[in-house]
């Protein structure tokens, strides 16, 4: 028999409290980020039925046809409307300059902020009548040449730009290292993230609002990433299937 999206998604939060436990992290809490690029909007009610509310969206057109369906089947899973806890989505994939006005409106967060005319353009254009837009810098941490995010040494100017930006709140890192020959070596390029986060709050600047945020780990390296402090893990294959 097939898995169903809502026995996925509690087979991974068991997942998630084992590897807390095996880390030693048994009173932290790493939230679930379900990733629904290609998945549709009937499947991702299924998600939304077992409990599910983050969500995360790689592509900018696609992710807002289906929130506009969502919003007109279903009204009552917008913010402020009754005792629904709201949906939440969370762009993950590269954001192109003309596609930023769409989405400050229609996004909770902005994971994969890699520019500062981004995150400028993002904060002029956040409608005044929601909630800032929470953001992540995304770090090209393995040093990959094809892949977007900003070299580790260029996070902190970066961080210190964003956080003086109205209508944005900065969170923290995003990272997506290709997979390695090792777990080990898996390991080692999360902590290195987590590393650079920690170095970030040492400056004033975060003294007041420490980044709590660390999405890293996706369906193949979730572990790994939970054993270097993870905070957000971004799962699309366990709970969807093979895209
Ligand atoms: C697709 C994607 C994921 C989910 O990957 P799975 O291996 O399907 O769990 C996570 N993060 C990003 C940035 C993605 O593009």
């Amino acid at each position: 028999m097939l898995n169903t999206v809502a026995s996925n998604i509690a087979h991974i939060e068991r997942e998630i409290a084992q590897s807390c436990r095996q880390s030693g992290r048994s009173d932290d809490r790493v939230m679930l980020l379900a990733v629904t690029k290609t998945v549709n909007v009937e499947r991702i009610l299924e998600a939304v039925a077992a409990g599910q509310r983050r969500f995360g969206e790689n592509y900018v057109q696609e992710a807002v046809e289906k929130i506009q369906t969502l919003r007109e089947l279903h009204p009552e899973l917008l913010r402020g409307s009754g005792e629904q806890v709201p949906l939440e989505w969370h762009l993950i994939g590269p954001l192109q300059n003309n596609k930023t006005r769409i989405v400050a409106e229609y996004f909770d967060w902005v994971q994969s902020l890699d520019a500062l005319k981004t995150a400028q353009r993002l904060s002029a254009q956040r409608p005044a009548d929601l909630p800032d837009l929470q953001i992540c810098i995304q770090v090209n941490v393995d040093g990959a040449a094809t892949k977007s995010g900003v070299a580790p040494q260029d996070v902190p100017d970066l961080a210190l730009a964003i956080q003086a930006l109205p209508r944005l709140r900065l969170r923290g890192l995003m990272s997506i290292p290709n997979p390695q020959d090792s777990l080990l070596q898996t390991l080692a390029l999360h902590a290195r993230v987590h590393d650079l986060l920690h170095k970030l709050n040492q400056h004033p600047a975060f003294a007041a609002l420490p980044l709590d945020t660390l999405s890293m780990g996706m369906s193949g390296d979730m572990h790994e990433a939970i054993a270097a402090g993870s905070t957000m893990v971004r799962i699309g294959t366990a709970i969807f299937g093979a895209r």
